[in-house]
């Protein structure tokens, strides 16, 4: 999986169920709806929930509420009823009122502790543990925190945490499933499996840890064993139809997901996972023997040439480096629209903002028309996406979250070096403040972050902790450790027998790397701050000389800033005021090497290139826009004229066919382009129709006739 920076949107819950939702259901009873004259009591309420009358019950505790001000029980237990039906706001509002009314009420401590949890924060531990402080019997506190830490990789507290339920209450479901789940992710028969018997949300409890650990098809096959158990268990109805859907295979995910639905189980999984489905017939599929590549009919011709030639390359790249070939055809999903994709991520941990999931070898990912231009580097992602596909394919879903995200994030790297995310200022705070993790610990920053930019710092260190290995041991050592995972090992046993260290040994050597890579960066951040800020105002006043001495004096200190307000840009444009063109070509150069992305400047950049005689470079700098933000039709008419300058007939041909696919206004211009391409490339009768085409678009455009002519055969006369 692989995330924007600094982005952490999550997808909007429907809330169907709302707390002054109108009494429409009983205007007979208007009284007693509004809580007059007929007492309600807590019984009522209940017995109407049991019933699945939603409504009623929740018109009876707004009654019950609003006769009993001070009661905390009942807005818990009115909380609990907005929690299983989906209004998580809600749910948060009541617990927090019974808190405010009864700061030790148990209940509405542990209401807290799982809504929380359910959105991967870590406060739900300090929720369950002031749950259990305050009533030593309350078992579920300890299911929950079992559950937290065996998210994190923690099986050690898991382990505690279930057995301390189980002192308590011999039959809890969920310990059990925890247990049985500990073993079963280590690869072991459980006598704890058994022990569930009939209890389907036991099994659901282990079909989500294999989820999350990214075994769908165990996932998928403990869905089935619970509602086998409890068939009217909608919820694992509903999780069997989302990941049969991620799989492929929605036919039958459309089946359970509407079974779901019809019985009332409407979450936004399940709402937004079918209104997915249904969406499938505005895109187009393309399929080779290994490959499947599927787009929104708008932008499949102008994308596929693209990803299918990254995906081609990367795939041999993995075959070689993992000596791995994947055993069914691996395919790519392209979303425009991003919360179409983001669906398909619901209620997985650490996604937010995410550009790209892999579930097993299917890869959804964002569209570039999907961000904003210079934003998102797609070829990235793929590469990212698809190095998952092997690893997790290659040992069987056996490798811990970090390895996997930082083994991707060093392919991301590897593919290009400025393909892969650069230096930001939070991971250079987060270094500042001494807050990377132990490798033995690591994995907790990308389920359970206790700071807002967790995730994306461990996935900085995941990755440099894999560029760290492949320089000191070799690139090979990877695949070795690869194959360590893969017999379900755990890191600590890993780095001691692979890498010949102990953990803390290597935490310290690899800390040693950062520092001297990133020191002098970390420890000039707050003066180059400072600086940019004196050389903007620098800019404004017109100071040319000096921003450009300035900017010289300072870009050293933080070469990987490349974002808005960076100093190559303010240093280009001071050189190109001047009109000196190679001072700004050289600032550029530098702005480019370091991973710059933003479409104009790039655009600039490649025109000083090409007017100063140097259409190669030109060329070589439009490309990399490609794998950037290839809607752009300005981009393939002057990167095909280049081409086509230089001598690359090949590449020219595939620039004015991406420019045709935008549908450009200049009709008659392109497939005139186009031809003269064809003909480079010593395809005539493809030139001869493309010539036809421009004539057809402007029948007397004088230079069509005259290649119509050539390519006809008689323009040597
Ligand atoms: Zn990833």
């Amino acid at each position: 999986m692989r995330l924007a920076t600094g982005d952490t949107r999550r997808q909007p819950r429907s809330g169907l169920f709302q707390r002054n939702a109108a009494v429409a259901a009983c205007p007979l009873l208007i009284l007693l709806c509004a809580g007059g004259a007929f007492a309600q009591t807590i019984q009522n309420a209940e017995a109407l929930w049991r019933a699945h009358d939603y409504e009623g019950a929740n018109n009876t505790f707004k009654a019950l509420v609003a006769a009993n001000p001070k009661n905390a029980d009942y807005r818990v237990r009115w909380g609990d009823l907005f929690y299983e039906r989906f209004n998580q706001t809600e749910a948060g509002n009541l617990y927090q009122e019974a808190l405010a009314i009864d700061p030790k009420n148990a209940r509405a401590l542990l209401g807290m502790a799982r809504l929380l949890a359910d959105n991967y924060d870590e406060k739900a531990n300090q929720y369950a543990a002031r749950a259990i402080e305050t009533d030593p019997k309350l078992y579920q506190a300890h299911e929950l925190m079992a559950k937290v830490a065996l998210e994190d990789d923690n099986q050690m507290k898991a382990e505690s945490e279930a057995d301390a339920a189980l002192a308590i209450q011999s039959d809890a479901v969920d310990a059990i499933a925890v247990k049985a789940s500990i073993d079963l992710l280590a690869d072991k028969e459980s006598p704890w499996v058994a022990k569930i018997g009939n209890r389907g949300k036991g099994y659901e409890t282990i079909a989500y840890f294999d989820v999350i650990n990214r075994r769908y098809e165990e996932g998928i096959q403990f869905y089935r064993k619970a509602i086998a158990a409890t068939p009217d268990l909608w919820s694992a109805h509903s999780q069997l139809g989302v990941n049969l859907m991620r799989l492929g295979r929605e036919e039958e995910a459309k089946k359970e997901l509407d079974l779901a639905y019809e019985n009332h189980f409407r979450d936004a999984a399940t709402a937004n996972s079918l209104t997915l489905i249904d969406s499938y017939k505005k895109f187009d599929t393309f399929r080779t023997p290994t490959t499947v590549l599927r787009f929104n009919k708008k932008e499949a011709d102008i994308l596929l040439p693209y990803f299918q030639e990254v995906m081609l390359r990367a795939m041999a790249t993995y075959e070689k480096k993992y000596k791995y070939t994947l055993k069914e055809p691996l395919q790519i999903e392209v979303y425009p629209d991003h919360d179409d994709f983001a669906v398909r991520t619901a209620g997985l941990p650490g996604l937010g903002g995410i550009l790209g999931v892999t579930f097993n070898n299917i890869i959804a990912m964002d569209s570039p028309s999907g961000r904003p231009p210079g934003s998102f580097h797609w070829a990235a992602t793929m590469v990212h996406e698809m190095s998952h596909a092997y690893v997790l394919s290659l040992t069987n879903e056996r490798m811990p979250r970090w390895f996997t995200e930082g083994l991707a994030v060093h392919e991301e790297t590897a593919a290009s070096p400025d393909w892969g995310d650069r230096l930001s200022p939070e991971i250079i705070a987060a270094i500042r403040d001494k807050r990377l993790l132990p490798v033995a610990e690591i994995d907790r920053g990308f389920v359970h972050p206790t700071y807002p930019s967790q995730v994306i710092v461990s996935y900085y260190q995941a990755g440099k902790i894999c560029d760290y290995i492949s320089e000191r041991w070799g690139e090979s050592k990877l695949l070795d450790i690869i194959h360590e995972f893969a017999r379900n090992r755990s890191t600590v046993d890993v780095v001691r027998d692979q890498l010949g260290m102990e953990p803390a040994a290597f935490d310290k050597d690899f800390l040693a790397m950062i520092d001297k890579e990133t020191g002098k960066t970390v420890a000039g951040f707050p003066d180059w701050t400072k600086q940019v800020r004196e050389l903007n105002q620098l800019a404004k006043d017109g100071k040319n000389d000096e921003v450009i001495a300035k900017g010289r004096a300072i870009e050293g200190l933080y070469p990987d800033y490349v974002e808005a307000g960076n100093v190559y840009t303010f240093i280009a444009d001071a050189c190109l005021k001047k009109d000196d063109k190679a001072c700004a070509i050289d600032e550029l150069g530098r702005y480019s090497k370091n991973g710059g992305r933003d479409t104009e400047t790039m655009k600039k950049y490649a025109k000083l290139l090409a007017d100063a005689g140097k259409p190669k470079e030109a060329a070589a700098a439009l490309e990399r826009l490609n794998f950037i933000f290839p809607q752009d039709a300005e981009l393939h008419e002057r990167l095909g004229g280049l081409l086509l300058d230089t001598g690359d007939a090949k590449g020219a041909v595939r620039e004015f066919q991406a420019l045709i696919a935008m549908h450009p206004i200049d009709t008659a211009g392109s497939h005139y382009n186009l031809a003269r391409a064809y003909k480079a490339a010593g395809r005539k009768d493809q030139a001869r129709e493309e010539a036809v085409s421009a004539l057809e678009a402007a029948p007397n455009f004088k230079p069509a006739q005259k290649l119509l002519l050539e390519v006809s055969g008689e323009g040597d006369k």
